[in-house]
């Protein structure tokens, strides 16, 4: 494991020395994976920024009912930390939850973790070479600033005329409030994604009356659940193999169908089949059926799985609403049709700031020039981690790094190895600054963009992928371990250090 304490020859090369080496914001699956990474070779001069008052990130705030993962716990899980006690193939968030606190405890965490402070500002200073990092608790400086706050932090609400006028209750799926009693009220769910076809099955049983509000709709297949029995976590412990042989069944097997997402998009008519089976079986009414059947190829957008969505949708007091929305007023939404629901509660399933995440208007580098001003034409990085103009600032799921087919803890483990690479090598060099040289970026960028040209998300449909311009600047265009490689084997000559 290479090293990436710094010593003083970093401090030497700018002159002044940092409050802190390393500034981590966030406390999700990648701020926590970072500083476990750099406490492991030896740094512990960093603190991670936190605006809640606990660890865990998305797995904190999406608390929904019926929130969980689709992706398998044993491959959606840190590989230094593995647990054989998973209780199901797919994890629900309190399990996932769970884990994430106990891995912040067991790796000492805690101690450097500044709770309830909320990022305002990360600005580059020329003359000192540091990071000035502004929260509300205060300000420090750090040498570098390492951004793990979340590819999907940041709640989406629809900008619906009169939205702002509602008087019911209101809240975003990814901010729940368990306190408000859904038992028997006209509740109105709009979005029908990943978090609505976990969430609308759930309250359905609750509510009086549910209209779910689908302005696409999306290919979903079918679920496969099952728990670990006992016999089977009992040798994931004794047998550590028999755990590692399992995560890399479910890795491959996952793998594998990069080949239709981006090599040939032909080779998804397999899954295709197998959600429009998976309608026909659910789904009696042929109106019905049409109505949740997507126009696009599978695979364009997120590849959803469930098994009690269509039949929620069915229930006697669910009403799938497909008409457009026009308005929403003080107690009701009002379609294109004219027709007016009356509600008491208006959830939004609605997603999340995947592009023009408002955290890069505040974040500042050379020339004062602002992250949102560098990606007002889309997203860009350099392997998802560096950008040009913004040195000593690291990405973890920064752009073209997300994925439509296995775990993000996997992109995340890459990133961290290779920004502690990074640092090493900065350190090596004895230099203060490390930064990604401009065309070395643009070579890469555009390599990018044509792989995706050619990809299923390029195919005609609209998604979160993509930038408001069209430009796709979520998702990674290939197999996980292509990107693992390119973040293992990197060329020093492709940086600026100074
Ligand atoms: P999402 O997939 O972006 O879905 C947002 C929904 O809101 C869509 O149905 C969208 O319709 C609708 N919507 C947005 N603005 C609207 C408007 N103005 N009028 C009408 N409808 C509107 O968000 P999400 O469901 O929260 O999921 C986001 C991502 O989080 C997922 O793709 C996944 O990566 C992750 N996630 C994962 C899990 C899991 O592992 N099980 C669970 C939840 C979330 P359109 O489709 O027409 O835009």
């Amino acid at each position: 494991m290479e090293s990436v304490k710094h010593t003083s020859t970093a401090t030497l090369a700018q002159g002044k020395a940092p409050d802190v080496e390393v500034a981590i914001i966030g406390t999700g699956f990648a701020g926590l994976g970072m500083a476990i990474r750099l406490k492991q070779s030896g740094q512990t001069s960093f603190v991670l920024l936190e605006r809640e008052s606990e660890v865990g990130g998305t797995w904190r705030d999406n608390h929904y009912p019926g929130a969980a993962c689709d992706v398998p716990s044993h491959l959606y899980s840190f590989s230094f930390a593995p647990n054989p006690d998973w209780s199901r193939k797919y994890p629900t968030q309190p399990e996932l939850y769970d884990y994430l606190r106990r891995v912040a405890n067991d790796h000492g965490l805690y101690p450097f973790i500044r709770f309830n402070e909320t990022l305002e500002s990360a600005r580059f200073d020329e003359e000192s070479g540091l990071w000035e990092v502004k929260s509300t608790g205060g300000v420090l400086t750090a040498r570098s600033v390492v951004m793990a706050s979340g590819g999907l932090a940041e709640p989406k609400l629809p900008d619906i005329p009169g939205v702002e006028n509602f008087q019911g209750k209101t809240f975003h799926s990814a901010r729940w409030d368990h306190d408000y009693d859904l038992a028997g009220k006209r509740v109105a769910v709009i979005g029908s994604g990943a978090s609505a076809i976990q969430l609308v099955p759930e309250i359905a049983r609750q509510a009086g009356q549910l209209d779910v509000y689908q302005r696409t709709p999306n290919w979903i297949i079918p679920r496969q659940d099952r728990a670990y029995l006992g016999a089977e976590k009992q040798l994931f412990r004794k047998l550590p193999l028999a755990r590692q042989l399992h995560r890399a069944a479910i890795y491959w097997g996952h793998e594998s169908r990069v080949m239709g997402l981006v090599l040939n998009p032909k080779l998804m008519t397999v899954f295709q089949k197998l959600a429009e089976w998976h309608i026909r079986r659910q789904v009696k009414d042929a109106t019905l059926r049409e109505r949740v059947t997507p126009d696009y190829t599978i695979g364009c957008r997120r590849i959803l799985i469930s098994n009690d969505w269509y039949p929620a949708l069915q229930q006697p007091n669910v009403e799938l609403v497909t008409e457009g929305i026009r308005e929403i007023r003080a107690n009701s939404i009002v379609t294109a049709d004219g027709q007016e629901r009356e509600i008491d509660v208006l959830v939004f399933a609605t997603g999340f700031y995947a592009t023009e995440n408002p955290i890069a208007e505040v974040v500042s580098g050379r020339n004062g020039e602002t992250l949102a001003h560098a990606w007002r034409d889309g997203e860009e990085a350099y392997l998802g981690t560096l950008v040009n103009g913004f040195p000593n600032l690291f990405f973890i799921i920064g752009p073209n790094t997300g994925l439509g087919h296995t775990s993000m803890i996997f992109m995340i483990e890459s990133q961290v190895e290779y920004i502690a690479r990074l640092l090493a090598l900065r350190e090596r060099r004895g230099a203060g600054l490390i930064e990604v040289r401009p065309e070395v970026q643009q070579r890469y960028n555009d390599r990018l963009q044509k792989r995706l040209g050619n990809s299923i998300w390029a195919t005609g449909c609209d998604s979160w992928y993509k930038h408001r311009n069209g430009k796709i600047t979520a998702l990674w265009p290939g197999f996980t371990f292509e990107f693992r490689l390119r973040t293992s084997r990197f060329n020093p000559g492709d940086y600026q250090l100074g």
